[in-house]
């Protein structure tokens, strides 16, 4: 059992949240088509659908909200931010956008817009470790190919390895001689995974990524949520940075990249928010920039209110805190390990911002097509009003082309920690409720499409139980 660390900080203000019954649980589900995304928040206790906007910003970003410059065009809390980026990044452009996917839809064109001014491009693809849900989405939408190669070990929840978000080298080498270097509109480097974990990529696999893709002439994108948490593990657990400050980690893993989209909403610590930075390239900028006005907004806001750029500028800095890391990483490892004490298969080690529990060795007895990660994520909301998401077979979806579930390698259900917003005492409670799930787990059922909407159809899809 890990050493619970206690919340470096104090609260200085509270949010009511409220327990239902079991058969108000039940009631509640069945209205949300049994997809915990449709249920109110209200009937939720203990939220752990995601990370995502969902932190306690800090009396300072508070009281950055109250400077915030509203002006539509070269707002003072823009330029705060463009200083913030400079600072941490040391990337020179910087456009600010209202969340991650804002980024990516104003990226991913421009980026196969210029690849094919210089490159034979045929048959598009980008490749990544893994592809965040919305990254593959964006990828699609530009007319490209999305594909992960992640190292293998990161499917075996069972077997331990510190950076299970690394990129197999050696499967990246050869996708790429596969499609051809031309086809490969950008390799994006995702830190860390989310999708297999929230594990961490280690800064030697960056690095040797990032230069494979230098000699292939193929741009790196860092997908940037987790920059920090990826940071932070990078120092515990790669040999050499063990003395290195996590703003210089951060520095180091920046050089390998050359244009970085971030959601905001995760490490950065702001309700709302989100970046596309460019290195060096002016005329990617340019190109993002002529994007951003349609779509975003304004080059000096994308989206985004004068404060919450002040408030982010703020979070890029707290999120870096060493002392903060040790306690939320360690909040979430503690969760881990209370899960793993009560015989609950957690992909190991625990990520940085959420446990995923592993509901194909957990629910052997439904399909992957019958979602066994959703299906216990339904138990788990029923027994306790804790709400989790599955990250499986649900989420990844159909191919595109031939309208066939494709196959996931792992059934996952994903438990993440919102930032500085439950306490240790919620995790206690998020582990009696699973050994409560764990008594009946057996009559746990599958589940079935009532409604599949058909594109990222997990957050809107309506389910039915399989008699
Ligand atoms: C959340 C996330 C995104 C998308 O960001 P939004 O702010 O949700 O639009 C992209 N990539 C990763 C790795 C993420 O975690």
């Amino acid at each position: 059992m890990s050493k619970r660390i206690p919340e470096p900080f104090r609260i200085k203000m509270v949010e009511s949240i409220k327990q239902t019954t079991k058969e108000y649980r039940v009631q509640a589900l069945a209205g949300a088509g049994n997809n915990p995304f449709l249920l109110r928040s209200e009937d939720v206790y203990i939220d752990l659908l995601t990370d995502s906007g969902t932190g306690a910003m800090s009396d300072r970003q508070w009281s950055g909200m109250m400077l915030g410059d509203e002006a539509y065009a070269g707002s003072r809390s823009f330029y705060k931010l463009e200083a913030a980026v400079h600072d941490i990044f040391a990337y020179q452009h910087v456009v600010p956008t209202h969340q991650g996917r804002g980024a990516e839809q104003i990226l991913f064109p421009a980026l196969m817009d210029r690849r094919k001014q210089v490159k034979n491009v045929t048959n598009p693809v980008f490749i990544s470790n893994y592809h965040f849900d919305t990254t593959a989405a964006h990828v699609e939408l530009s007319g490209a190919k999305a594909i992960n190669v992640v190292m293998p070990e990161a499917m075996d929840t069972q077997a331990y390895h510190p950076f299970k978000g690394n990129f197999d080298l050696a499967k990246l080498e050869s996708t790429i001689q596969e499609y051809g270097a031309d086809n490969v509109v950008a390799i994006i480097v995702t830190v860390t995974c989310n999708s297999v974990g929230g594990q961490p990529v280690s800064m030697e696999n960056i690095q040797a990524a990032a230069a494979m893709a230098k000699k292939h002439d193929i741009p790196v994108v860092i997908d940037s949520a987790r920059y920090c948490e990826n940071a932070w593990f990078i120092k515990q657990r790669e040999a050499g940075y063990q003395d290195w400050s996590i703003p210089a980690i951060i520095k180091e893993i920046y050089k390998c990249g050359d244009v970085l989209t971030m959601s905001a909403k995760k490490d950065p610590l702001v309700n709302m928010g989100g970046l596309c930075c460019v290195k060096e390239r002016d005329d990617l900028f340019k190109a993002v920039q002529v994007r951003c006005i349609p779509y975003e907004g304004f080059i000096t806001y994308g989206g985004l209110c004068g404060r919450d750029m002040e408030a982010l500028a703020i979070g890029l800095y707290e999120g870096m805190n060493e002392e903060y890391l040790n306690y939320r990483i360690g909040q979430v490892e503690y969760l881990g390990d209370g899960l793993i004490a009560a015989g609950v298969p957690i992909q190991n080690p625990t990520g940085g911002h959420a446990v995923f529990v592993d509901a194909a060795r957990l629910l052997p007895h439904i399909p992957s097509h019958q979602f066994p990660a959703h299906a216990l994520a339904n138990a788990l909301y029923i027994e306790g009003g804790i709400r989790g998401v599955e990250i499986g077979s649900l989420l990844l979806g159909r191919d595109p082309k031939t309208g066939e579930q494709k196959a996931s390698g792992f059934e996952l259900l994903r438990l993440t920690i919102p930032r500085r917003v439950y306490t240790n005492d919620h995790m206690d409670y998020i582990v009696e409720t699973f050994k409560d799930v764990l008594k009946d787990v057996k009559q746990v059922k599958g589940l079935d499409f009532e409604y599949e909407p058909p594109i990222l159809r997990h957050f809107t899809a309506r389910l039915k139980y399989v008699k």
